[in-house]
């Protein structure tokens, strides 16, 4: 096995390791200053730790970024940026500039097992998990190509594959993410974990004091459409998810958010829309209208504009927040469920 990766430890376990290797807990916290708050993530580079502790510390662990593979700018502004991990494998981050904030979209697993019927990413299957390693590394590098003054302000776990079925290393990842003194020092209101909707990982997610936002790919308001384009409904049904997510802890103006794709004739009637406002009512919910993404070999098509906004209207006459979500960076298969590279090469 090679050694484990810096990237993605937290600021506690590298003062345990600066320990380990018989020095003070403050190295660790030097350690974790140059890796989260400077981006510096090769050893030579930290040039206040001794030879000797640097040396000690290069035996025990590496510290590898993914290698970004390309960067490939889409014409509204955002960008795809392509990884080549170690073992060959490829996954994508979408960086995306908009009013003011800038929101980096993260991928949590290569490939994904849960074959939603409209998602490209879908079509893959699962090939493995990634390490925390791999998931902060997405980050960190993207950071690294970032324009002078430009920073990632908002961070969505919404890439490839379903961030709480790779449970340990998302949770880990959100650690290093909300560590305030040595971490990346995000405020957990900027963070939103998205998901198909795995109850058992809802749940977990809720015991674990995070304070995260909650992203639930919906998509329908009743389990014979859900089941039909999503899998996971047959494990989980509506009723079932409602439950979790009424009972996932909300700070006092925090709300969660629905992601609802808009299939030309099938999830996309008035009727549809009144089962919608029903199964949110008491929930604070926000509810974003994903236009569908096109992608070769597809059997959905996107509903023509009116009935979108046909159905928005429903949900805003009912007192639902609702937007349309017109996803970035479709010019370059950067959008929501067009994230597919090719697995090894
Ligand atoms: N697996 C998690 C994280 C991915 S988020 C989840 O499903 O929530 C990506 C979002 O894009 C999900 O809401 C997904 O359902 C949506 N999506 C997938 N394919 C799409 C497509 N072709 N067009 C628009 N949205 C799509």
């Amino acid at each position: 096995m090679s050694a484990p990766n810096l990237i993605g430890m937290l600021p506690s376990e590298l003062e345990d390791l600066a320990v380990e290797l018989g020095a003070s807990r403050y190295r660790g916290r030097q350690v974790a200053t140059w890796l989260y708050r400077k981006g510096v993530v090769d050893l030579a580079e930290m040039s206040d730790l001794s030879k000797d502790f640097r040396a000690a510390l290069a035996e025990r662990i590496r510290a590898e970024l993914p290698e970004l593979e390309r960067a490939t700018p889409s014409q509204d502004g955002s960008r795809k940026l392509v990884f080549r991990l170690e073992d060959g494998a490829r996954v994508s981050a979408v960086v995306m500039p908009d009013e003011g904030r800038t929101t980096l979209c993260l991928s949590t697993q290569v490939g994904c097992g849960y074959a939603c019927a409209f998602c490209l990413t879908g079509t893959m299957g699962l090939t493995r998990n990634l390490t925390a390693a791999e998931i902060i590394g997405q980050l960190l590098a993207a950071r690294a190509q970032l324009a002078d003054g430009e920073s990632l302000t908002h961070i969505v776990f919404m890439g490839m594959g379903e961030p709480l079925a790779n449970y340990a290393a998302l949770v880990q990842s959100l650690r290093v993410l909300t560590d305030a003194k040595l971490g990346l020092g995000y405020s957990p209101r900027r963070l939103t974990v998205s998901t198909v909707g795995l109850v058992s990982g809802i749940e977990k997610l809720a015991r674990e004091d995070l304070k995260v936002n909650l992203a639930i790919s919906l998509h329908a308001a009743s389990d014979e459409i859900r089941s039909r384009l999503m899998p996971v409904n047959r494990a989980w049904s509506l009723e079932a998810l409602m439950r979790a997510v009424r009972a996932y802890p909300l700070a006092p103006r925090q709300h969660v958010f629905f992601e609802y794709v808009m299939l030309d004739g099938v999830n996309d009637t008035p009727e549809e829309a009144q089962r919608l406002v029903r199964l949110l009512r008491g929930v604070r919910a926000k509810v974003n209208l994903i236009p569908f993404n096109d992608w070769e070999g597809s059997r959905f098509r996107r509903p023509p504009l009116p009935r979108i906004l046909a159905f928005q209207s429903i949900l805003l006459a009912a007192g639902l927040t609702t937007t349309v979500r017109w996803s970035k960076g479709e010019d370059i298969g950067a959008a929501c469920g067009q994230l597919k590279e090719p697995v090894v090469a």
